[in-house]
């Protein structure tokens, strides 16, 4: 099937005169294949990539709009495998955590996330960030325009889990009201009833089956390692891969022994062992680290419980005025926090936070999983308090580079591992003649570290090429 589509895209490309209509000259092209090309071409047809390669590979036709980008670094537009649109970035999208419905009515917020999300597709846009797999949500976020519809210049790749299915309820913090037909999380309590919540997730459009698995009781374990393998085999009846967040060694031996095609956090608790490492091989599956995501939570209370507000890591000025505000107010929720802590915030934080430990088991286990071959994906679970849509991309870069991976490894991973992942490396995650035209500029070689994604000029989405400038938002 692939090889026939590729030889059809060929055949025509051969038949057809090139029209290129915009092409970016002088940079280094960075295409994602392992290839760099100094002083390359790339040419764009509409959305379309045309062709990326020297000069004398890619002969510019005339009545091409050409963009002299010389001394710059191009590269595929960055790919975060593990979001969440339903969440803000900041803790009143997080209810569970500290909610004061009082000043962040959880109605209200998801009204609007509904109504706007092209808010979150701006900030991934104005971040250098072109496709982003959303892991996990309200129904809404499978079933609305802006995932479902793909002709949308302003927005990027979307794959959606929705409706979690999981043996750990937090919907009483949620409080649905008018939201009734947008619950969250699905029960896992019986195979009927799992293989029901599937059918209804296929239906909805799901692009994945989202387990959240939470260390069960050890009274609890066999009962719920059983409903998860059920999990696993009706999400592969229904054509479905199976994610799961089980960030316990032992939960995430469980999970790939049912099937699961991705992890979408770093295991925390333990060094992974060789049964680990044999199970995430023999399923091909994906190991999405998500490092910085429990140290902001963490600094998320202690800015509410200081009254000081968090700095905010946005060089590129993505995050809108009302996050922008919020965050910078984080004394509205102090009363909350009072409430939810007796006034104990320190071990609460701490809890949060992760402490150093995991940082440290994270960044080990990252290096055991790239050195026996792992399938390694750059994943923030944006939408967390101070994992911010968009600019939280460039922290997990660090945050991977400093637990020992190269910037090599890493764009890999921010970029093709990203696209497969997602289901879409025949159209993303590489800059080759047919793909879509999805790219990003930078001032500075990410070759050297990926510190240097944050000097971000130009970002081109469908082939429509804007300034960094054009694309903030404050
Ligand atoms: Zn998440």
């Amino acid at each position: 099937m692939r090889t026939a589509t590729l030889a059809l895209t060929t055949a025509i490309m051969a038949a057809t005169p090139l029209v290129a209509h915009e092409a970016l000259v002088g940079a280094t092209v960075i295409d994602g294949t392992g290839r760099a090309i100094e002083n390359g071409v790339v040419l764009v047809d509409e959305d379309r990539i045309a062709c990326v390669g020297t000069a004398e590979e890619c002969a510019i036709p005339e009545g091409t709009n050409v963009h002299d980008v010389t001394g710059s670094f191009v590269t595929p537009g960055l790919i975060d495998a593990h979001m969440h649109f339903a969440q803000t970035g900041w803790i009143d999208g997080r209810p569970d955590g500290i909610e004061d419905k009082r000043i962040y009515p959880y109605e209200e917020l998801v009204d609007s996330l509904r109504a706007d999300p092209g808010r979150w597709h701006r900030s991934y846009l104005c971040s250098g960030v072109t496709a982003v797999f959303d892991v996990g949500g309200a129904p809404w976020t499978v079933t609305d325009p802006h995932a479902t519809d793909t002709d949308w210049v302003d927005r990027v790749h979307v794959k959606a889990a929705g409706p979690l299915i999981t043996h750990y309820d937090l919907n009483r913090y949620f409080v649905y009201g008018s939201l009734e037909d947008q619950v969250k999380f699905w029960p896992m309590e019986s195979e009927a009833e799992i293989r029901a919540d599937i059918a209804r997730l296929k239906a909805l459009g799901s692009d994945a089956i989202k387990v959240w698995f939470i260390r069960p009781e050890p009274d609890e374990k066999d009962r719920l390692d059983a409903l998860l393998m059920a999990v696993g085999a009706a999400a592969t009846a229904n054509g479905l891969p199976l994610i799961v967040h089980a960030t316990e060694l032992e939960g995430a031996k469980t999970a790939l022994k049912a099937g699961a095609k991705m992890l979408v956090h770093s295991v925390d608790d333990e060094p992974v062992d060789q049964e680990f490492i044999d199970l995430l091989l023999a399923n091909d599956a994906t190991y999405a680290p998500t490092l910085i995501a429990g140290l902001n939570w963490g600094r998320a209370v202690l800015a509410v419980a200081t009254g000081e507000a968090a700095a905010l890591d946005d060089p590129n000025m993505c995050v809108d005025q009302q996050l922008f505000d919020r965050i910078n107010d984080p004394t509205a929720l102090q009363p909350a926090l009072e409430e939810r802590t007796g006034g104990r915030v320190s071990p609460f934080a701490m809890g949060m936070i992760g402490a150093g430990r995991e940082e440290v088991i994270m960044a080990q286990n990252l290096r055991t999983v790239r050195n026996a071959g792992g399938h390694i994906v750059m994943a923030t679970d944006a939408g967390n308090p101070l994992t911010l849509h968009g600019p939280s991309v460039y922290n997990e870069m660090e945050a991977m580079e400093a637990a020992g991976m190269t910037p090599d490894e890493i764009i890999h991973a921010a970029t093709l591992a990203g696209a497969q992942t997602m289901g879409l490396a025949e159209e993303i995650g590489t800059l080759e003649a047919g793909k879509s035209a999805d790219l990003i500029v930078l001032s500075e070689d990410p070759r050297q570290t990926v510190r240097n994604f944050r000097s971000l000029t130009q970002v081109m989405r469908k082939g429509v090429l804007k300034t960094q400038e054009e694309l903030r938002v404050r």
